[in-house]
This record gives structure tokens, C-alpha cells and sequence, in this order.
């Protein structure tokens, strides 16, 4: 009797955005040929980006803004662990894990034939001193309803600073073509501040004149690129915003306001900041990783040393900005690379060659937002930045798209954002 051929084992860490998708387009392009297994130690997605929104419109991103992820990947027949993981051992095609649906579990080693690292960052707020006491931020649930509640008990119209500390880029591995990034992400900061201007307004607490953006580099949001940047600055200017720029590091949080690495400081009642990104203290010091812990890929996603070890999302050293747009990008190559290993796809048609672009929304309060979508920072000529009601349409729809169909935007759900944005004057 002949032996039925075992399927291809791929382990995929982490179910957010990035390990959903890769799973997700695992399963689209390597078919039945692979038993796909994702792990994380929470069982539903956390829809990030949408948080600063839901709570300036009075809604609690835990209850809005948290999808069940164990149905959405059953429909895939993809299972699901909830675990923590603790160790990889990339030579041995294991992972350690401790499962935590109760406290007191073991840990396990889990074999792997193929591995897709999607884990994310761990965002360093518990090394700015002084932000526990003195600091606010909107990157979960938590920390989002904390501000909010401030905001609307605490806060007495003062000055307000937003802005980001400095971010640390591996240079192991890194192609040519990627800059420098000086912050990981910043979309966010601005998008807070334009739509906090909004809520202070309606709330008569104040408006935009009450806030402070500030970056670590020569520019915020670089990334967006210069033309779009100036654009914005210019319209924030004349809303009253106030700016300051190479801050090169946050010292500390006090009281009184915000101390920076260049000298300078702030005077600010409220501090809303967006810390380092940096790798899960696991990662650091594995063949794969480059010097901080960030895992190594070609453009293919794939670990040069480690062919049988992928990386997309935050975790990924080539997603630079941290967004959740690029990581969504990756999860098609990596999808197409785990088909191409095993049969399922041509190298033809797998190694389609990918170009990242910026692509970010962000609200703006009072039913607007702003859309972004560049490619200047990876040396593209694309700069595009349009403002008004429609990209918030996009915005609401996007998370709605999202929700319903458990992850899977169709592949036309970005196409027909950018080209409804940059094709109609808002
Ligand atoms: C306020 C804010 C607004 C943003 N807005 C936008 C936006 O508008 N557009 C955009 O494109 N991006 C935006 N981003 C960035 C975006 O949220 C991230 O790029 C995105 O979440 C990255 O997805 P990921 O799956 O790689 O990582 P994550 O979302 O961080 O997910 C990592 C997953 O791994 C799990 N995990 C981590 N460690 C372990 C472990 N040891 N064991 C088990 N599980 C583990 C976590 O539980 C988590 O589910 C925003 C970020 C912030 C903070």
C-alpha cells in the first residue's frame, strides 16, 4: 500500500494583519498541497490603524476594532494556536511555545518544514522614562480609552505634544535601496493631531493652535515623501499647528512636558507619544536576524540563509515605515514563494518582481482624512496626497471590507482605493 504523501507543514507566527494575510494567501496559491497552522497568543485580530478614529467618535476600540480570528481562518481550514511563543531554533525547524490559553502550561517544541515570521514589533513605551506617569498614546485599546478618558476629565486646554522617539533600523542585510528611517511609523502622529484639532474643537476645549507635532528626523513622515510633507505641513501651518523638527530622541517625560535628545523641550499638559519599534527580545541574536532583531529578507521575503524561513509585516528588517499596507504586500510574495516551494506555482509566476508603496488614511476629524501613496522613499516618483471626505468614505469602508469578509480585502480593495482617491478632486 503506498504511503500518502505528508503535506508541506507551514508554521505562520503571529495572527494580525501580516500573519492573516500570509496564511490567507498561503492557502490561495499552495492550495490543499501544505496543513498551515497559525499561532499567536491572542485569538482575534487588533485593526490598529482605526483606533484614534473610534475613540474620538465616542466608541471603544476593544468592543469595534477587535475581529474574531479562529472562525476567519477555519474558513480556510488553516488552524489556529493561542500560544506564546518563546524560541526558534531556525536549524533545527522547531519553535518553542507555551500555550496560554490557561496559566501554568508547559512549553512544546513544534516542528516546522516552512516558517513565516509575522510577529510584529514590540512597541518600547516601557523605555521612555517618565511615559507611564506623564504619558498618553492611541496604539491599542487600552492606551486609546486612557486618552480619551483624560481628555474629556482630566485635560485643561493646555499645550499638547505629539510626536514620535527614535526609531533603531538594522543594517545587516539591508538592500541599497532602503533609507534610513528615523521613526517607524508617522502616519499616526499626524493623523492625531489633525483629528485631536477636531475633537478639542467640537468639545470647546481648544483646537490644532493647542498642539505641537514633533519628529525625531530632518522631516516628519518621510516616507510620504517631500512634495506631499510640504503639502501637508503648509496645512497645518495655517491651521494653527506648531512644528518642531530633528528632536533626534525623546530623553524623558515629566510633568511639565517633553524632553529631547537634541537639548530642546517642550512645554506640553498632554504628551501623546509613539515609541521605538523594536523586535521581540527572541529574535535578537538569531542567524536570520540582522544586528537589532529584525528578520532578514530578500525582496522575496525569503531568509537568504534560511530559504525555508520567511518574514513579512513589522517583523520583517524590509518593512520600512512599520505599516500595515506594506505588510499586506508582502503576504502575496510570501504566498506565491511557499506555492513556488511546493509545486504549486511556476517560478515565473512567483517571482513576480514587487515594487512597496506607502499607502496610509488617515482621519482627519469632522468626516475627512487624508490619503497618502508614495513610492519616493524606495525610489519611485510617486508623491500623492489627497484631503477631504471621500478618503474617509475609504477609510470606514476598508475596516468594513475587512471585517466582513474575515481579512480577505479582494484584490481589488487597494487598487480601487488609490484609483478613487487620485482619480476624483476631493
Ligand atoms: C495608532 C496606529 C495607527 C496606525 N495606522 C496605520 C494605517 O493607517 N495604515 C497602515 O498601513 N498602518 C498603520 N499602522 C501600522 C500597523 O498597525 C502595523 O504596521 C501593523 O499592525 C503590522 O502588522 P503585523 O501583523 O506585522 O504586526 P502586529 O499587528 O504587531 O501583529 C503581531 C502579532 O503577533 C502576535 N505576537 C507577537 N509576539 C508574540 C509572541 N511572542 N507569541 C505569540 N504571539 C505573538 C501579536 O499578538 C500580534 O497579533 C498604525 C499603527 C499605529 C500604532
Amino acid at each position: 500500500m503506498s504511503k500518502t504523501k505528508q503535506k508541506t507543514r507551514v508554521l505562520v507566527l503571529g495572527g494580525n494583519f501580516a500573519g492573516l494575510g500570509a496564511a490567507q494567501k498561503i492557502r490561495d496559491h499552495a492550495g490543499d498541497a501544505v496543513e498551515i497552522t497559525v499561532i499567536d497568543r491572542k485569538a482575534y485580530l487588533d485593526y490598529i490603524p482605526n483606533i484614534p478614529l473610534e475613540i474620538f467618535e465616542g466608541r471603544d476600540p476593544a468592543v469595534t476594532m477587535h475581529m474574531p480570528l479562529v472562525e476567519a481562518l477555519a474558513e480556510d481550514d488553516i488552524h489556529f494556536e493561542q500560544a506564546e511563543i518563546e524560541a526558534i531554533d531556525v536549524d533545527a525547524k522547531t519553535v518553542t511555545l507555551r500555550p496560554n490559553e490557561r496559566p501554568g502550561a508547559p512549553t512544546y517544541v513544534q516542528p516546522y518544514d516552512k516558517l513565516v515570521i509575522a510577529l510584529g514589533a514590540r512597541l518600547a513605551f516601557d523605555e521612555i522614562e517618565g511615559f507611564a506617569e506623564f504619558g498618553h498614546t492611541v496604539s491599542d485599546a487600552w492606551h486609546a480609552n486612557r486618552l480619551i478618558e483624560f481628555l474629556k476629565t482630566e485635560y485643561k486646554g493646555g499645550p499638547i505634544a505629539i510626536g514620535s522617539a527614535r526609531f533603531t533600523q538594522g543594517h545587516r542585510g539591508r538592500p541599497s535601496w532602503l533609507p534610513t528611517a528615523l521613526a517607524a511609523c508617522e502616519g499616526p502622529p499626524v493623523e492625531l493631531a489633525l483629528s485631536l484639532a477636531h475633537w478639542l474643537e467640537e468639545n470647546g476645549k481648544g483646537g490644532a493652535k493647542n498642539i505641537t507635532l514633533f519628529t525625531p528626523a530632518e522631516m516628519i513622515a518621510e516616507d510620504a515623501g517631500e512634495k506631499v510633507v510640504h503639502q501637508l505641513l503648509q496645512a497645518a501651518g495655517e491651521m494653527g499647528f506648531g512644528y518642531k523638527n530633528r528632536t533626534q530622541d525623546i530623553t524623558r517625560i515629566t510633568a511639565e512636558g517633553i524632553e529631547f535628545a537634541n537639548g530642546e523641550s517642550l512645554k506640553a499638559e498632554l504628551k501623546i507619544v509613539f515609541p521605538n519599534w523594536k523586535p521581540h527580545d527572541f529574535l535578537l541574536g538569531l542567524p536570520i536576524s540582522d544586528e537589532v532583531g529584525f528578520i532578514v529578507t530578500g525582496i522575496d521575503m525569503r531568509n537568504p540563509d534560511y530559504p525555508d524561513v520567511f518574514a513579512c509585516g513589522d517583523a520583517a528588517a524590509l518593512t520600512v515605515p512599520k505599516l500595515g499596507a506594506i505588510g499586506h504586500q508582502e503576504t502575496e510574495v510570501v504566498g506565491r514563494q511557499v506555492a513556488k516551494d511546493v509545486g504549486a506555482l511556476s517560478a515565473n509566476e512567483a517571482d513576480e518582481p514587487w515594487h512597496p508603496e506607502v499607502l496610509c488614511i488617515g482621519d482627519m476629524g469632522g468626516g475627512k482624512a487624508f490619503y497618502i501613496h508614495a513610492t519616493s522613499w524606495f525610489g519611485g516618483d510617486i508623491q500623492e496626497l489627497r484631503m477631504g471626505r471621500l478618503p474617509y468614505a475609504q477609510k470606514l469602508a476598508y475596516k468594513e471590507l475587512f471585517f466582513r469578509n474575515h481579512g480577505r480585502v479582494p484584490n481589488w480593495g487597494v487598487p480601487f482605493a488609490k484609483w478613487s482617491a487620485e482619480g476624483i478632486a476631493v
